[in-house]
């Protein structure tokens, strides 16, 4: 049996390994000249190597270090106790451990108390189902009240949803503060924070070396512009440079992408697929010759800052290099994502400089902006009507991406996990008479 993978990113790869391992003869069909998608790799003009965005691990993504361990890569797998804190008014706070929120003077005693009780209580629900139909903001004004909203979340918010976030579910809060303390579940690596040395590109790499040795094709330059529908199961798949076939067909990218890919399909189809929104991002990065602050990760409060967050980490390689990550994400018609390079430098960097007045343009040694259309599912509320499944109205086509993996966060740690499900699945729906 011949399965097809539309999409070179963590969930095509993963899925395609999976799915080798079991025997399966896979092609992937990546339409960029190389693997990893978001977890790819940028190389400048002198050869240095750094992330496109900064991937971390927490000490409780067991299926991510796991699979790291089976490929061999534990010895790259990094923990290091790892400094967060918040930006308010142009002034770092710290809040990194219980002491630090005590004393976060941005909110009164009061409102600190009620912002603890809340984040202990949501830790302690098990049931998420009621979160599902609320938005974000009835929930955390309701169980933290309107003042710590206004200064905590509804920064945060705005930051991250680009001030589009009333419909976001509660459901992405109760996620993210649960992923935040999961680490809890590993007591011994609490407070760290775990990335691979080389970055997720080396897990991209990795997978697609044991993939090519297993038997496994790659195409790249590959871009699927249609996937024929036959009588209510898939046909032929489309290319820039001719069509294929295949017995089995996964759509490992986002949502948007697939329906483009589907037009022949059945318009109430098309009008689900619709509802699955996705946030777009703009990141620089720079690499530095001195780290900017003690911080891994600065959040940002105030929204008129063209960047939400800084991610901070030494260059693996060269201990007086730091790579600065800037990332913002955008709401699809944000104006940031048709503003050229030069722009986004000059207004990122005079930002910068408001946090960090000593900074100075010579300290930048490399500086590159990235964009991505489709970067992050939104958990928008009433996902639980609107969740799509893997197996599409059409025999032999699947679509595997993380907006399936609610209500968790589209995480590595999930993607691999879904990956994972998802060549079970597959492997299970195959006719009898074709079992290797
Ligand atoms: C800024 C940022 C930071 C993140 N940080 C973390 C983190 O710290 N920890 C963590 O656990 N997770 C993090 N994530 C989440 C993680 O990156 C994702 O879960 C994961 O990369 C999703 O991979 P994917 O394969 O589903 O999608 P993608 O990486 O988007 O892959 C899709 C692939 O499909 C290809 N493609 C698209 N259309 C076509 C077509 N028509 N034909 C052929 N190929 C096509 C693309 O080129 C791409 O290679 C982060 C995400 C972002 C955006």
């Amino acid at each position: 049996m011949r399965t097809g993978i539309i999409g070179g990113g963590l969930m095509g790869v993963v899925l395609a390994y999976f799915l080798a391992k079991s025997g399966e003869q896979v092609t992937i069909l990546e339409q960029g000249l190389h693997l990893g998608g978001l977890n790819d790799e940028l190389q400048f003009e002198d050869g240095l190597v750094v992330p496109r965005y900064q991937h971390a691990l927490l000490p409780s993504d067991a299926v991510l270090r796991r699979l790291c361990v089976e490929l061999g890569l534990s010895h790259e797998l990094i923990f290091q106790s790892a400094r967060a804190g918040f930006v308010n008014q142009n002034t770092i706070h710290p809040m990194s451990n219980i002491f630090d929120f005590l004393s976060f003077s941005v909110l009164g005693l009061r409102d600190r108390f009620r912002l603890g009780r809340m984040i202990l209580q949501t830790r302690g629900k098990s049931n998420w189902h009621d979160l599902d139909a609320l938005s974000a903001k009835e929930w955390l004004v309701r169980v933290g009240g309107q003042e710590a909203f206004e200064r905590i979340w509804r920064p945060l918010l705005e930051a991250k949803f680009d001030g589009v976030y009333d419909n976001v579910s509660a459901t992405y809060i109760w996620a993210w503060l649960n992923r935040m303390s999961s680490v809890r579940q590993a007591p011994q690596l609490s407070g760290t924070i775990g990335y691979l040395k080389r970055g997720h590109y080396s897990l991209i790499k990795a997978l697609a070396n044991a993939f090519l040795e297993m038997g496994g094709e790659i195409q790249y330059d590959a871009r699927v512009r249609e996937i024929e529908l036959q009588d209510g199961r898939l046909g032929r798949v489309r290319t820039h440079a001719g069509t294929l076939e295949f017995d089995a067909l996964v759509a490992a990218v986002a949502t948007p992408i697939f329906a483009h890919l589907i037009p022949a399909a059945d318009p109430a189809y098309l009008t689900r697929l619709e509802k699955s929104t996705y946030l777009g991002l703009i990141c620089p990065v720079m690499v530095v010759d001195r780290p900017l602050s003690k911080f891994w990760t600065l959040n940002l409060t105030d929204p008129s800052y063209p960047f939400a967050t800084i991610i901070q980490t030494p260059h693996p390689e060269k201990p007086d290099h730091f790579i600065v990550h800037l990332p913002r994400y955008t709401a699809p018609d944000n104006d940031w994502m048709g503003v050229g390079d030069a722009d986004i430098r000059e207004a990122w960097i005079t930002h910068l400089k408001k946090i960090f007045p000593d900074f100075k343009d010579d300290q930048i040694i490399h500086f590159a902006v990235s964009r991505s259309r489709y970067a992050e599912p939104i958990h928008n509320v009433n996902m639980l009507q609107n969740s799509l499944d893997v197996q599409t109205p059409y025999a032999g086509l699947y679509l595997a991406n993380t907006a399936q993996v609610y209500p968790q966060l589209p995480t590595s740690e999930a993607a691999v996990a879904h990956a994972r499900e998802v060549a079970d699945r597959i492997r299970l729906a195959r006719p009898i008479g074709i079992l290797t």
